[in-house]
C-alpha cells in the first residue's frame, strides 16, 4: 500500500445543499450537535501533536460544507502556515465561495474541488434539493472566481447517476478543453442512500470513457496522481478527466488516506466502518496525547486489513452514517 499521509478532515455535517444522493430525502439525519463538534483548538492540537507526528502531511477539508463553519478561513491558515503541511486542498459545493475565494487563497489554500453534478439549472437544482431560488448561478460564479483567483488545480467533481445526468457526461468533460479546468467523474455509491441506489444503479467508469472516446479520443494521463483517480486527457485539452471507480475497480492498494469526522470519529476506510476510533471523546477525557498517538499508529498498521478484508462488507448500503456524517 502507499504510505499513509492524506487526511480528510470534516470541519462540519451540516450542509447548505440536500443533494439526494448524499443527503437523501426523508433519512434520519441526526446532526451533530454544536458542543460535540471539534473545535477549532481541539482540530489543531489532533493535527499538530496526534497526525503530524504519525506521518499525516497532507490534508483536506470537507464536510457537510465546509464553508458553513464560520472560522474556517482560520483553520485554513492555521493548517496551511504548519512547516509540516505539504498539501491543503478542500472540497467544497462553491455556494458561498464567490465571496471567500479570495480570503482563502490569502490564508494559504491553493487547491480546491467543486462539485458540481450537472450544466442544467433545473437538473443541478433537482439534485441538489433546491426549492424555490436556483442555486446553479452562485454555483457556477464561485467557480469562475476561484478560478479568477489563481486556484490550481481546479477539479470539479461528479457524481453520475444514471437517469438523472448521465446524458451530461460529454458537456461535463467539454469544460476541461479550453480551461485547466479537472473534471472527477466519481461511481455513484451506496452510502446512507440505498433507496436511490437500488432504484437507479450506478455507471461504471470504462463506459463513461467510450462515450468521450468515441467523441474526441482520449489519453491516458502521463502521470498518475497520488489518489484514487485514473486520469486522461482529451487529445488538446488543457485540462485532464478522472475517474474515481471505487465500484467497479478495487484501488485498495493506492489508497492513503484516512478520514476524521466532524466529531472526531477517525475512519481507516470509507467503504467500511471497521476500526473506527473516537478521538473527541478521549481528547475531552484526558487520555494524553502519546496514547493518542499509539491508537493512530496501530490504525495505521491495521488499515491494509480493514481495507482488504473488510471492504466487501461495505458496499452493501448498509451504513450508519451518510457521506455529509462521514466527510466525503
Ligand atoms: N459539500 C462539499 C461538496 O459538495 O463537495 C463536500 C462534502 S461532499 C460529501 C464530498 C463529495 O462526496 C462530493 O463530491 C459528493 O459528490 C461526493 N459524494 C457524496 N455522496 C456520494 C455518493 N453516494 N457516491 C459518490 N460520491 C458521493
Amino acid at each position: 500500500m502507499n504510505p499513509i499521509d492524506y487526511l480528510r478532515i470534516s470541519l462540519v455535517d451540516r450542509c447548505n445543499f440536500r443533494c439526494q444522493y448524499c443527503m437523501p430525502e426523508g433519512a434520519d439525519l441526526q446532526y451533530v450537535l454544536q458542543q460535540n463538534l471539534l473545535t477549532q483548538d481541539e482540530l489543531m492540537l489532533l493535527v499538530q501533536e496526534v497526525f503530524i507526528p504519525v506521518g499525516f502531511t497532507r490534508f483536506r477539508l470537507t464536510g457537510g460544507e465546509p464553508l458553513v463553519r464560520p472560522d474556517v478561513v482560520e483553520i485554513v491558515r492555521s493548517i496551511a502556515t504548519l512547516p509540516e503541511t505539504q498539501d491543503l486542498s478542500m472540497t467544497t459545493n462553491a455556494f458561498l465561495l464567490a465571496d471567500l475565494a479570495q480570503e482563502l487563497y490569502d490564508a494559504g489554500l491553493r487547491r480546491i474541488n467543486i462539485s458540481l453534478d450537472s450544466l442544467k439549472p433545473e437538473v443541478f437544482d433537482q439534485i441538489t434539493g433546491s426549492r424555490g431560488r436556483s442555486r446553479w448561478q452562485p454555483v457556477w460564479d464561485g467557480i469562475q472566481t476561484a478560478y479568477r483567483v489563481g486556484f490550481n488545480p481546479l477539479k470539479l467533481n461528479v457524481v453520475v447517476i444514471p437517469g438523472v445526468n448521465d446524458t451530461e457526461v460529454l458537456d461535463l468533460a467539454a469544460l476541461s478543453l479550453d480551461r485547466e479546468w479537472h473534471i472527477r467523474f466519481i461511481e455513484f455509491m451506496p452510502i446512507g442512500n440505498d433507496g436511490l441506489f437500488q432504484d437507479r444503479g450506478w455507471i461504471n467508469s470504462e463506459t463513461l470513457r467510450q462515450q468521450i472516446r468515441e467523441k474526441w479520443g482520449l489519453t491516458e494521463g502521463q502521470v498518475r496522481g497520488n489518489g484514487p483517480a485514473d486520469v486522461f486527457q482529451i487529445p488538446g485539452a488543457k485540462g485532464t478527466l478522472g475517474f474515481i471507480s471505487q465500484m467497479s475497480e478495487c484501488f485498495c492498494d493506492r489508497c492513503n488516506r484516512m478520514r476524521l469526522s466532524a466529531d472526531g470519529w477517525l475512519r481507516p476506510c470509507l467503504l467500511n466502518e471497521t476500526g473506527q476510533i473516537d478521538l473527541r471523546t478521549a481528547l475531552r477525557s484526558g487520555v494524553p496525547l502519546y496514547e493518542l498517538r499509539q491508537q493512530v499508529r496501530e490504525l495505521l498498521m491495521l488499515k491494509p486489513d480493514i481495507n482488504y478484508k473488510d471492504r466487501d462488507s461495505g458496499t452493501t448500503g448498509r451504513y450508519a452514517r451518510t457521506m455529509s456524517q462521514i466527510g466525503g
